[in-house]
């Protein structure tokens, strides 16, 4: 681990473009559970519901009360959980002029918590919502209450449902958000991949425009992933990779030419 640590340490102090893609592995040391482990949220039924279909945008639309009763005991309780080693120290490296922008898969609003000001939230998260029929907004805080009280959101200028903007599967991803990881991962040097099993799409394709662009990639996560030939060093564990980043983080100097 140190040996192949130290060789990251330095690609890092050498990169001018570090981009980071993250997802719901490191949320798992806060105590998110994930979807893919095997300990993760696609290994139960939830009634007779598979999660994938909970989280389609048309069971949303047909059945929102099943939605948000699923989603009280997750989403809605998202805010009881902290940032660990990994948002902090990604956060670190960012107000350190080292980290260019994290891209992250996850909804729970954990990079933002840890102070990262370059993060975009690829499928969107739990903290803004939208009424379904006149896009009136609502804010995470005014929707838990109700969730958590087991009722359904609805509009208070309409009546119409509220809901979260998450991107559902079936729903495209924020386009804006999109080109701006198009952009900055077919720009940089060093691709770090954390905690992602590089399986949903389009996300799972970033790290390719890296590749092409001779960027090396670099991955942490348990399980393999179908990029693992192509990275330039892999570790599996993240809480090492988190303690070991977070030591690295604190002793860089600020740097002084910004790119
Ligand atoms: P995923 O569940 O498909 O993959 C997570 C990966 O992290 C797995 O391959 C697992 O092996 C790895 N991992 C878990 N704990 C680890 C550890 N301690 N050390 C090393 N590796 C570890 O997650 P994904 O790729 O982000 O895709 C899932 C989708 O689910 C995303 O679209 C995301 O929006 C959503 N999701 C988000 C959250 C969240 O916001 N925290 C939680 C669950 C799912
Ligand atoms: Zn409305």
């Amino acid at each position: 681990f140190e040996k192949k640590f130290n060789t990251l340490k330095a690609m890092i102090r050498g990169s001018r473009s570090l981009v980071v893609l993250t997802g719901a592995g490191i949320s798992t040391l806060s105590g998110i559970p994930d979807f893919r482990s095997n300990t993760g949220l696609y290994a139960k039924r939830w009634n007779e519901y598979r999660v994938e279909d909970i989280l389609s945008i048309g069971f949303f639309h047909a059945h929102p009360e099943l939605f948000y009763e699923w989603a009280k005991d997750f989403w809605y309780k998202l805010d009881s959980y902290q940032p660990n080693v990994v948002h902090t120290s990604l956060a670190v490296l960012e107000r350190k002029g080292y980290v260019q922008g994290v891209f992250t898969q996850n909804i729970d609003m954990l990079h933002k918590k840890a102070g990262s000001q370059k993060c975009y939230e690829l499928h969107g998260s739990a903290e803004h919502h939208h009424c379904t029929n006149c896009n009136s907004y609502y804010s995470y805080e005014s929707i838990a209450p109700i969730v958590l009280n087991g009722e359904v959101p609805r509009c208070r200028q309409c009546g119409s449902i509220i809901k979260p903007d998450i991107t559902f599967y079936g729903e495209n991803l924020d386009p804006l958000v999109l080109a701006k990881a198009y952009e900055m991962f077919s720009h940089s040097d060093l691709t770090l991949v954390l905690g992602s099993s590089l399986l949903v799409q389009p996300a799972a394709n970033l790290p390719y425009h890296s590749l092409q662009n001779s960027a090396p990639l670099v991955i942490v996560n348990k399980q393999e992933t179908g990029y693992d030939r192509s990275a330039i060093l892999h570790f599996s564990d993240l809480q090492q990779f988190g303690k070991a980043l977070e030591t690295f983080a604190e002793s860089l100097e600020e740097r002084k030419y910004r790119v």
